[in-house]
């Protein structure tokens, strides 16, 4: 039988819609809006002009959160009870999709931590959700074991963002750790090569993530644009023991993956409506194939194409299935947007 087949009838992927404010730049050249969000209705609103009439197109998604949302409320409202789940034992996934410069990065890591080590304002999911747990496992004075990995995923290659440099070795050699996929034969794909750090705090969590931030950074100089066209999947692992009956000892294990896609403008359908032909490269084949398997898991078809790409077969064992999926869209309320904009609400509207 083939081993992707969607035998799962109950699909558990969430769409929310996030809008981010103008930016000062924005405001003092006075762009145009072309966007209204009713965070009760759970609906978006585009205004276009068509042919000099004025026509709106309205979008309803699982939550909408409008230019004022706080940070804390999306991770509240929206997040919190995924993390709930993943202590339960369950794979969940939070996915960051949209067009560059609409909040992706913000929507995920925002501020990491302020001098005190406690969470400011504009946290994002990532160090709210670090927190969440390490609070929660002390709370039930948890036996565990906690394990994280931060990698980059760039023209379908991987970079592990945590691999610690051996300074012995030439410039150019240091980071070349091989990486591969391996199948484990029980569903999952095992990253081979990949730094695994056992974690004890949430300092030392955002230390971590600190240091992956900034390779991502230094990569990005290097080559301009590198982290609109990468994702980076940042993976909490946790196994909590429960109980021993007699000789036998109860483990919960979850796994929660944060990603912060590629700009979905990598796979834009203006491009192609316009009829210029994309440098194959150009395309994101793991945004794409996400894409795909979303639909498919959305629309129960019989096969997942998870093997098309490497984002989808690293992410196998936590989409579809019994797991819970989190997708959070992210849009600008410019005009100059519209076209984008509009790709990304076709996107996340089919995920629903
Ligand atoms: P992306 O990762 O999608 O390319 P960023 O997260 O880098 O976009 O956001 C682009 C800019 O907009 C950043 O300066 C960021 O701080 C700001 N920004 C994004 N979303 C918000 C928001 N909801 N509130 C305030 N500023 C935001
Ligand atoms: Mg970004």
């Amino acid at each position: 039988p083939d081993k992707d087949t969607n035998n799962n009838k109950e699909v558990n992927i969430q769409v929310l819609l996030r809008c981010r404010p103008l930016c000062d730049d924005e405001l003092k050249m006075n762009v145009a809006k072309a966007v209204t969000c009713n965070e009760s209705k759970r609906e978006v609103t585009i205004w276009q002009n068509v042919a000099s009439k004025q026509v709106d197109r309205v979008f309803t998604f699982d939550k909408v959160f409008g230019p004022k949302a706080q940070q804390r409320s999306i991770y509240d409202q929206a997040i919190s009870p995924i993390v709930n789940d993943v202590l339960e034992g369950f794979n969940c996934t939070v996915f960051a999709y949209g067009q560059t410069g609409t909040g992706k990065t913000y929507t995920m890591e925002g501020g990491m931590r302020n001098k005190g080590g406690d969470l400011p304002a504009e946290a994002g999911v990532i160090p709210r959700a670090v927190r969440h747990i390490f609070d929660s496992l002390e709370a039930q004075n948890a036996d565990y074991n906690m394990k994280v990995t931060f990698l980059e995923l760039y023209n379908e290659e991987i970079t592990d963002l945590l691999a610690t440099e051996d300074f012995s070795k030439p410039l150019e050699e240091r980071q070349k750790r091989p990486i591969s996929l391996m199948e484990d034969g029980r569903g999952s794909v095992v990253v081979r090569g990949l730094e695994e750090e056992t974690v004890y705090s949430a300092n030392e969590i955002y230390n971590l993530l600190e240091r992956g931030a900034a390779r991502r950074r230094t990569a990005d100089t290097l080559l301009n644009k590198r982290s609109s066209r990468s994702h980076s999947v940042f993976s909490i692992t946790i196994h909590v023991k429960e109980s021993a009956i007699g000789d036998e000892e109860l483990i919960k294990c979850g796994k929660l993956n944060l990603v912060d896609l590629a700009g979905s403008e990598n796979i834009s359908r203006s491009g192609v409506r316009e009829g210029r032909a994309r440098e194959a490269g150009e395309i994101n084949k793991s945004l794409l194939t996400l894409g795909r398997v979303i639909n498919a898991l959305v629309e129960h078809s019989v096969h997942v194409p998870y093997r098309d790409s490497k984002l989808t077969r690293i992410l196998r064992d936590s989409l579809g299935g019994k797991t819970k999926t989190c997708i959070i869209a992210t849009i600008s309320p410019s005009a100059h947007c519209l076209e984008e904009t509009l790709g990304t609400l076709d996107y996340a509207y089919r995920a629903k």
